[in-house]
């Protein structure tokens, strides 16, 4: 790919009982999913929230880190937080970066569960990667992405495992070993 992009879905995942919610923005997902991304070259990261006052917020702690005179001092964060993108819904993000990208790209889903038979592994990945003009890796929040959004996305990356049966990895955890997996030139 030539241009490659990460979104943070909060509208439409799952939450406990399998019901579509929306949760909320953490700091320090803003923060962490900002650095992984900019790690990892990424153009663009999308915080996707269809709830204004939670944009507003979102907005607020990216420009803080890039504009204000804390920030300054900070100059690694800034460029992290520049890639900060607010938007309404995964449809948005997916239409900005086709805009950018003057075309489709490959939307990869991400999940904690196997239940995908269509999922390919991360070397995989890889070579689809290689094939496409650009690509945006989609996580989730609270107990998923909901399956509005999966159905918006391409196609499906195996999950991260872990080396027993345990396997809750925040979403910040699991983006950095999906980026390095999927991003990093010593694999
Ligand atoms: N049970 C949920 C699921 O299956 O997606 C866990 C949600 S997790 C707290 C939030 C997000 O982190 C997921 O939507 C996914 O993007 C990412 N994630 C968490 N664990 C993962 C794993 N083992 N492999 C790949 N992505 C993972």
């Amino acid at each position: 790919v030539t241009r490659f992009a990460t979104a943070l879905v909060h509208h439409p995942c799952l939450d406990k009982a399998g019901d579509v919610y929306t949760t909320s923005i953490t700091n320090l997902d803003v923060h962490d999913l900002a650095r992984s991304s900019r790690t990892y070259d990424a153009a663009a990261f999308y915080i996707v929230t269809p709830v204004t006052a939670q944009q507003d917020l979102a907005r607020a702690i990216a420009e803080f880190w890039e504009r204000s005179k804390r920030a300054t001092k900070v100059p690694s964060r800034a460029a992290a937080m520049k890639l900060v993108r607010v938007v309404s819904s995964l449809e948005e993000a997916i239409a900005a970066e086709t805009e950018a990208a003057g075309a489709s790209p490959l939307v990869i889903s991400t999940s904690a569960r196997d239940d995908d038979p269509d999922a390919i592994t991360a070397p995989a990945m890889r070579e689809r990667m290689a094939e496409e003009p650009a690509a945006l890796v989609v996580f989730g929040t609270g107990y998923g992405l909901a399956p509005q959004a999966l159905e918006l996305c391409d196609i499906r990356l195996t999950p991260v495992h872990g080396a027993g049966e345990y396997n809750h990895l925040s979403v910040r955890s699991a983006a950095a070993i999906v980026l390095d997996r999927l991003r990093s030139p010593d694999r």
